[in-house]
């Protein structure tokens, strides 16, 4: 897999069942690479194997969410830090989640004689708000709807500057060279004949960055809606098909016509379904179901990368 390449950003399913593994699907965890960095959302049992089957690499892993304290989405997680551990990690690992998050993961080292070289930097999360950010991205959680406390994310790259006008900066007597660089990263310079000349009068408005959004496990509800708001790919579970929406109520999950519902009210641009119920050998019904709906729709494939 390509990973470091400016301007990448591409997202790999590592699992897409629900509740247990299938002989061809994995439990539910996603990773997303952004220039080479590499963030994972939920971490279900077996996740580390998917993850070398990916061609991911453990160094370059930044930051781990997770959604909620259901097994299938946690039970890989001790698993994925002994791996870190071998590799020899140093730098701490931020590791965001509901409350209980950190307590799970400390007992359960505890409990089987493991230690860390590295820190576990735990961020437990019940409101709305920030939870992570660095040069680069951005990202927020909102509380789901589920049988249990969920969280789900929106990770948004920062906005780019805008495109630079080389006609324009001559135009107005700027000499190409360092001048124009200086003038991309937000420097006013003066020309030969000592004109001042701001970056606003070169460059186009800011570039919105791209939006990932990861709603799992949910009933369709607000907080999808508001993290995916205009999402150039949102991550939003159909563990069911329209004949089980009792069951989907009431297991606080999604059919996947919700899921595309859902879609629709954010203005997102790309949804892609996943945590399909084990009952759904392949994911048709689900994936016809939604795009009656949304019809920029795709069922999850493992192991694919999908680019951004
Ligand atoms: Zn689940
Ligand atoms: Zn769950």
């Amino acid at each position: 897999m390509e990973e470091r390449r400016p301007g990448h950003l591409g997202v790999t399913f590592l699992g897409t069942s629900s509740g247990q593994p299938t002989l061809t699907r994995g439990l539910s965890c996603v990773a997303l690479v952004r220039d080479g960095d590499l963030f994972l959302f939920d971490c279900g049992e077996g996740a580390q194997i998917q993850f070398r089957k990916a061609g991911l690499r453990f160094g370059r892993l930044r930051a781990i969410f997770v959604t909620h304290m259901h097994g299938d989405h946690v039970t890989g997680l001790p698993g994925m830090l002994m791996s870190l551990q071998m590799t020899g990690r140093e730098e701490p690992l931020p590791i965001v989640g509901p409350p209980g998050i950190g307590e799970f993961v400390r007992e359960t080292a505890r409990m089987i004689f493991t230690g860390f070289g590295f820190s576990l930097d735990f961020r437990e999360h019940s409101e709305p708000g920030l939870v992570y950010e660095d040069d680069a991205v951005v990202v927020e959680a909102h509380p789901l709807e589920h049988r249990l406390f969920a969280i789900g994310y929106r990770f948004a790259e920062r906005d780019f500057p805008g495109r630079f006008d080389v006609e324009a900066a001559t135009a107005l007597g700027v000499t190409p060279g360092p001048d124009f660089g200086r003038l991309q990263w937000g420097e006013t310079v003066t020309t030969a004949t000592g004109e001042t000349v701001r970056p606003d009068q070169v460059l186009g408005p800011p570039r919105r960055g791209r939006v990932v959004s990861y709603c799992t496990d949910t009933r369709p509800c607000q907080g999808s809606v508001v993290l995916s708001r205009e999402a150039d790919f949102m991550i939003h579970e159909a563990t069911f098909a329209r004949d089980r929406l009792d069951d989907a109520r009431e297991t606080g999950h999604s059919t996947a016509e919700g899921a595309a519902a859902a879609a629709l009210k954010a203005g997102a641009r790309r949804l892609m379904i996943t945590h399909f119920s084990p009952r759904y050998t392949e994911p048709d019904v689900l994936l016809s179901e939604a795009r009656s709906i949304f019809l920029n729709t795709e069922a999850a494939a493992e192991l694919r990368e999908y680019v951004i």
